[in-house]
């Protein structure tokens, strides 16, 4: 049933504890940590707690949380000082929902990339 936690999905043993991870942020409904294969100097993924496959399905079912996931990636976006600035050292971030395997999905558990800290070229590869 979708929210419900999946016996074989890896970000839900993330969120069960069941598989460590390095926590940046945690909130009720999200949590935020490093990807393991880091693509940048910033590369962090945030999660809803509860499963839905991909932002799509998340938007819909749960629009709510689909926003909280949104503004998760903000907040680790600012701690970890991404954000363009004139002031500080960012220069701005992606927030990445790759959505289907032709896309570059491997986890379908919804994850944002939160991806900073160097620049970026577009299209994207
Ligand atoms: P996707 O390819 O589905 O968009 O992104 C999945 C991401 O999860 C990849 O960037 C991959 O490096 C990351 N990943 C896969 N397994 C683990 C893991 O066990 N721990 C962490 N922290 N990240 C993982």
């Amino acid at each position: 049933m979708a929210g419900e936690p999946q016996a074989d999905c890896l970000f839900c043993k993330i969120v069960a504890g069941e598989v460590p991870a390095t926590v940046v942020r945690e909130t009720e409904t999200t949590v935020a940590f490093r990807d393991i294969n880091p693509q940048a100097p910033t590369h962090v993924l945030v999660i809803p707690k509860a499963h839905y496959p991909d932002a799509v399905t998340l938007a819909e079912e749960a629009p709510q949380l689909a926003a909280q996931v949104l503004t998760a990636a903000g907040e680790v976006a600012e701690a970890e000082n991404i954000v363009a600035s004139e002031t500080g050292p960012g220069t701005g971030y992606r927030v990445v929902f790759n959505t289907g395997p032709g896309a570059g999905q491997t986890v379908f558990h919804v994850h944002a990339h939160v991806l900073g800290g160097r620049g970026f070229n577009w299209p994207p590869g």
